[in-house]
C-alpha cells in the first residue's frame, strides 16, 4: 500500500452508517492493485444528517466518486446534478461519479443482478419473474429487470410491512415507464404466491428472510412450487446456501444462485463508472471469497 499510494492517488468513498463491516473496500482496493490503478477506496461513517456535508466534501476534496449505502441512498438525491434512468425511477442512488464537479448518481444493484445472471449464461428478457421484497435490494432489481426487457414481474410483499408502499410505487412506475407488466400481491396470499411461482421463469427473493437472524427461514418451503427449468435466485450471500436454495435443490431446479455474483457485479459496474476499466471479477471472487 505504501508503494501504491502517493500524491496523485484518486480517492473513492463509501458513505453510509453503520458500514465498517463492508466488503467493498477489500473488493475495490484489490482490483485497483491488480490493475495498477492509482486509486484508493475508503469507508466514511456518514449518516442521514451528514450526507450533505459528505457530498460537499466529495466536491471539495476532488474525489472521483463514492458508493452510497443505507441510510443515504434516497437522502443523497437532492444534492446531485444528474441521475441515470434507473436512479430516476428508483429515487435512490448507490454510486456517484464526479466529473470535474458535476455529480451523477447511478444505481448499480439491478445491473449487478442482471449481470450475475448473464455470467451464468442466463437471459431473462421476455420472461416472467416473481420477486419477493421491495426494499433496498428489491426495488433496483425490479426496475432494472423491467428496463432491460423482462416481460412480466409479480411482486410480493407483506401488506402490513413498511415496504408495502414502496412495492406499490415500484409496480406503478414499472407499468407507467417500461414495457414490462407488473402486478402487486400480498405475500400473505399464499395461493397466489404458489400459482405465480409455478408459472414463472425466475423466482427472486430480495427479502431479509434467509439472512441472519432469519437464516433458518424460507418463504417457500414446498419444493413442488418449483419446476426444474426455472431459476431460483436468493439475493442473500451469507450464508452461501440459504434454506430457499436447499428447497430449490430438492426440486432439482437447474439454476440456483445466491447473491454473491450480484454483490460483486454491482461493484464491478461502479468500478467501471469510476475508472473506465473492467474489474477483474474472477480474481476478486477468489481473493474476497
Ligand atoms: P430492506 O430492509 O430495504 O428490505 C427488506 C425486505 O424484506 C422488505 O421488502 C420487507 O418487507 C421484507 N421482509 C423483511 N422481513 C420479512 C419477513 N420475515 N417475511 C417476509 N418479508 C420480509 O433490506 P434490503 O437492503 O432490501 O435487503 C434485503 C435482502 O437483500 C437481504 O437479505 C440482503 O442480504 C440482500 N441484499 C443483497 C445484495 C447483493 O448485492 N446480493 C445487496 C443488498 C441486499
Amino acid at each position: 500500500m505504501v508503494e501504491r499510494i502517493d500524491g496523485h492517488t484518486i480517492l473513492i468513498g463509501l458513505m453510509a452508517y453503520p458500514i465498517r463491516h463492508s466488503m467493498s473496500p477489500t473488493m475495490h482496493n484489490n482490483a485497483f492493485a491488480k490493475l495498477g490503478l492509482n486509486y484508493a477506496y475508503l469507508v466514511f461513517d456518514i449518516d442521514g444528517d451528514q450526507i450533505k456535508a459528505g457530498i460537499d466534501a466529495l466536491r471539495t476534496l476532488g474525489m472521483r466518486g463514492s458508493n452510497i449505502s443505507m441510510p443515504n441512498k434516497q437522502k443523497v438525491v437532492p444534492y446531485l446534478d444528474k441521475l441515470d434512468k434507473t436512479s430516476q425511477l428508483t429515487g435512490s442512488v448507490n454510486t456517484i461519479v464526479n466529473d470535474d464537479g458535476t455529480l451523477t448518481g447511478y444505481t448499480t444493484d439491478g445491473i449487478g443482478f442482471m449481470k450475475a445472471l448473464a455470467d451464468e449464461n442466463l437471459d431473462i428478457t421476455g420472461k416472467k419473474m416473481v420477486l419477493s421484497g421491495a426494499g433496498g435490494a428489491g426495488t433496483p432489481i425490479a426496475i432494472q429487470a423491467a428496463l432491460d426487457g423482462v416481460q412480466e414481474i409479480s411482486i410480493f410483499n407483506r401488506s402490513d410491512d413498511s415496504q408495502w408502499n414502496n412495492a406499490k410505487r415500484n409496480v406503478s412506475i414499472i407499468n407507467a415507464e417500461t414495457d414490462c407488466k407488473a402486478q402487486l400481491f400480498d405475500l400473505n396470499d399464499q395461493e397466489s404466491f404458489k400459482n405465480e411461482i409455478k408459472s414463472c421463469d425466475i423466482y427472486c427473493d430480495s427479502t431479509a428472510v434467509g439472512m441472519n437472524p432469519l437464516q433458518d427461514e424460507t418463504l417457500v418451503s414446498d419444493p413442488s412450487w418449483f419446476h426444474e427449468d426455472m431459476i431460483v435466485f436468493d439475493t442473500v450471500y451469507s450464508p452461501r446456501e440459504t434454506k430457499l436454495m436447499q428447497v430449490a435443490k430438492q426440486a432439482n431446479v437447474k439454476h440456483i444462485l445466491n447473491g454473491l455474483g450480484m454483490m460483486i457485479e454491482q461493484g464491478a459496474a461502479a468500478f467501471k463508472l469510476w475508472t473506465g476499466k473492467e474489474m477483474p471479477v474472477d480474481y476478486i471472487k477468489k481473493i474476497v471469497f
